[in-house]
């Protein structure tokens, strides 16, 4: 059944106007069940956003391989994750880039997610239990950041560990039902914003979450 319902998901993709053939890949070479628990693993190739636990979402397919494609990732690059979760978005990103590094606030999604990185023999992705939104100083600066939580503004202190020449996706509003992603380009001299439209994430949250 599976096989069945991820080559739905990758005509989906394609449907939804995702032409990078490297993105399209890393989506097909990641089994998406792996991530998800119970009875959500039959619903792991439907367009939709699923839960994970501790109030936490898996973003729908379209999502995910949005994000990535407009993080325009090449194999020589450092990137920087903001919110491990269930960890798909993470091994996504770790078959693009030379390294990921992945922080998540709850302990327990993290050691899920890492886990499942050890199973997938997914060796290039270091992982924190930390607040994500003060980013990862001692192996900063990224090429690349992506944050998968809304936050109320774009965080100061990733834009300061991103590279110049680099790019960062990410959600932005507090609102839920006014949110928009947001690729940002850092210029020599100047920051460029770009709305690549609305989305609908769960909060970017301070602090790390008890156990
Ligand atoms: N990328 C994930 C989905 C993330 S849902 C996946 O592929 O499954 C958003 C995640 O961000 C949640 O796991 C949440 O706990 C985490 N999060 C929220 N605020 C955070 C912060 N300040 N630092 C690190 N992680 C955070």
């Amino acid at each position: 059944m599976t096989s069945a319902a991820k080559a739905k998901m990758m005509q989906d993709l394609r449907q939804a106007g995702i032409a990078d053939g490297v993105v399209l890949a890393a989506m097909e070479a990641t089994p998406r069940e792996m991530f998800l628990t119970g009875h959500f693993k039959a619903q792991a190739y439907e367009d939709a956003t699923l839960p994970i636990g501790h109030h936490q979402t898996l973003s729908a397919p379209a999502v995910v391989a949005k994000m990535t494609e407009a993080l325009e990732i090449t194999d020589r690059m450092k990137v920087l994750e903001i919110g491990t979760g269930s960890g798909y978005q993470a091994a996504v990103l770790a078959r693009l880039c030379r390294r990921l590094y992945s922080i998540e606030r709850h302990p327990a999604l993290l050691k899920a997610a890492e886990d499942r990185f050890r199973q997938l023999g997914l060796v290039n992705i270091t992982t924190m239990a930390s607040d994500g939104s003060l980013g990862w100083p001692e192996q900063a600066p990224f090429e690349r950041i992506m944050v998968t939580a809304a936050a109320a503004d774009v965080p100061e202190a990733l834009l300061g560990q991103l590279a110049e020449g680099g790019i960062m996706i990410v959600p932005v509003g507090l609102d839920e039902n006014d949110q928009h992603l947001l690729k940002v380009c850092k210029g020599k001299t100047d920051i460029e914003t770009e709305d690549l439209g609305p989305t609908r994430f769960v909060p970017l949250v301070a602090g790390l979450s008890s156990p």
